[in-house]
């Protein structure tokens, strides 16, 4: 199977933490990215050093879609077993099983008598509550391990951090690091997602003092302050729709989901319906994706793992103070397509401004998060943008200095940890490499980038001792030289440097000041030599 870069370098992440005694890392892979792709190679490699892995879900979309996955790269069905109550298949026997948690977290002992595990995949990983041993992921994984103390565990998720306790890797808890993480910006520049542009609607809706429920808004309030303008929502998404193929609808709850859709029949536009209570969900869903759909309402079903490459415009009918949700849903509009420019993001709910872009997420805790505004838009264009934007992407209109940083305008002195610090770029005119000792002792690659009268210095370790700095340093020598044969010294490296092995060089560095007055590289661009 041809993996793409990011999707290699991931693979090669997890072998070599495993390698290196950490045996629970976590990859953060953008949704829209190729995640079962992915997770079918190490399935794969299980397989080719005669070993038993299981794949690990909680959605019965993504455990189809990865035994269609493996089919397709060719491994022998007699392999692959499926554990899902939902999809009335129990195989605990084979080398690679795909199981539902809810299914398969008491069930240790049925796969363990045909032999031990060697290997967990957790899809989907920030669903692990790392609070609570008694966790279904907890279960399973503790069974699993004590019948084989060098159990290696994996964890893929789009959103390594959760609405009440922030992070979900790190000491404690289940998953030690992150191996590897690539972010959508990045994959965008790269064409492997899709660009998203972000719109801010028109109808104003009441979300003042809109009471909650389990940390996030109570559904029932949420819907009737919807309903009250669904008229004119319906009428505003069919608008600036015009131009686009298939619309997604994320609603508040059912009443305002067949609301929605009434409104949308009214104008003469047949619309779907799928939620957890309405029967023909394959149905709705296989008529969108075949394209006699245009309009596709939901109630959170349409989340993770549902895959629809041309869907162009995603309206949200809905308000939601997860940032992983947010993330999820914005995710069905990154898949790239030939007939697709990019996926408009109708937003009625203030979420872009709550949450921010993708590629500048606000992940603070509620009470900071509702203190900050993180997107603004556009006056000219309502094109929803970063914050420290200055000028519009879409329409080019300049920001005045008051609405730079929206949350700054009263206090321009405010120095609060939480202001957005403002994104400088340099046209790099010359890059100069250099060995490096530094005062610890640690040997690395001193790269300077110069432009105009600023310098900035990264530093490429290949000869550390820590697996995930030296990952880093080979990921910046495969990406730059298309090799893998990396430099094991310094002193190599700089040789070959020499001797015009690079293929890429760093075009324009866009970069950040520390409060430390050190400049953080936040992004590179790059050109052919
Ligand atoms: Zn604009």
């Amino acid at each position: 199977m041809e993996l793409r870069n990011y999707q290699r370098e991931s693979v090669l992440a997890v072998y070599a933490s495993w390698r290196a005694n950490k045996n629970t890392p976590c990859l953060v892979l953008p949704t829209g990215s190729g995640k079962s792709v992915v997770i079918a190679k190490i399935c794969e490699d299980v397989l080719r050093w005669d070993g038993r892995i299981i794949v690990v879900s909680h959605v019965k979309e993504l455990l189809d879609q990865l035994e269609s996955t493996l089919i397709k790269i060719g491994i022998n069905s007699d392999k692959i077993g499926v554990y899902s109550a939902g999809l009335k298949r129990r195989e605990t026997d084979k080398q690679i099983t795909i199981g539902g948690i809810q299914s398969i977290h008491k069930r240790s002992t049925e796969f363990l008598q045909h032999g031990k595990i060697n290997v967990v995949v957790v899809d989907e990983s920030h669903r692990i509550n790392p609070g609570l041993e008694d966790s279904m992921y907890s279960n399973f994984i503790n069974d699993m391990r004590a019948s084989n103390s060098n159990l290696k565990i994996a964890g893929l998720t789009a959103t390594p951090y959760r609405l009440d306790d922030g992070l979900i890797y790190g000491e404690g808890k289940l998953f030690e690091s992150v191996c590897y993480e690539s972010e959508t910006e990045d994959l965008q520049n790269e064409g492997y997602l899709s660009p998203l542009v972000g719109k801010k609607s028109r109808q104003e809706i009441n979300l003042k003092k809109l009471p909650k429920a389990r940390g996030d808004f109570n559904s029932t309030d949420m819907g009737l302050r919807f309903l009250d303008k669904v008229e004119k929502c319906v009428q505003e998404i069919i608008l600036q729709t015009d131009d686009r193929k298939k619309v997604l609808i994320f609603c508040c709850n059912v009443d305002h989901a067949e609301k929605t859709k009434a409104v949308f029949e009214r104008y003469g536009k047949t619309c779907g319906l799928v939620s957890s209570m309405h029967a023909n969900r394959d149905q709705e869903i296989a008529n969108f994706k075949d394209g006699k759909l245009k309009f596709l309402v939901n109630i959170n079903v349409l989340t993770t793992g549902f895959d629809d490459p041309d869907i162009d415009c995603i309206a949200l009918l809905r308000s939601t103070m997860s940032t992983s949700l947010y993330v999820q849903i914005l995710g069905r509009g990154l898949r790239i397509h030939p007939d697709k420019k990019d996926c408009m993001i109708l937003d009625f709910g203030d979420n872009i401004k709550r949450h921010g872009v993708l590629s500048d997420l606000n992940i603070k805790k509620d009470k900071e998060k509702r203190k900050t505004i993180a997107a603004k838009a556009c006056p000219k264009c309502e094109t929803m943008c970063s914050i420290a934007i200055k000028i519009c992407p879409v329409c080019q209109y300049h920001f005045k200095a008051e609405e730079v940083d929206p949350n700054h305008k009263d206090k321009a002195s405010d120095l609060s940890p939480t202001a957005k610090v403002e994104k400088l770029k340099i046209v790099v005119e010359k890059i100069f490499y250099k060995k490096h000792l530094s005062a610890a002792g640690n040997v690395s690659m001193k790269v300077t980038y110069v432009g105009g009268d600023v310098q900035i210095n990264e530093y490429v370790p290949f000869e550390s001792e820590n697996q995930w700095a030296l990952t880093n340093a080979e990921r910046w020598w495969k990406y730059r030289t298309g090799r893998f044969d990396y430099p094991r010294t310094v002193d190599e490296a700089i040789d070959r440097i020499e001797q015009n092995e690079l293929l890429k060089t760093v075009d324009v560095v866009t970069y950040t000041v520390q409060p430390n007055g050190f400049p953080k590289v936040v992004r590179r661009k790059f050109r052919n030599l």
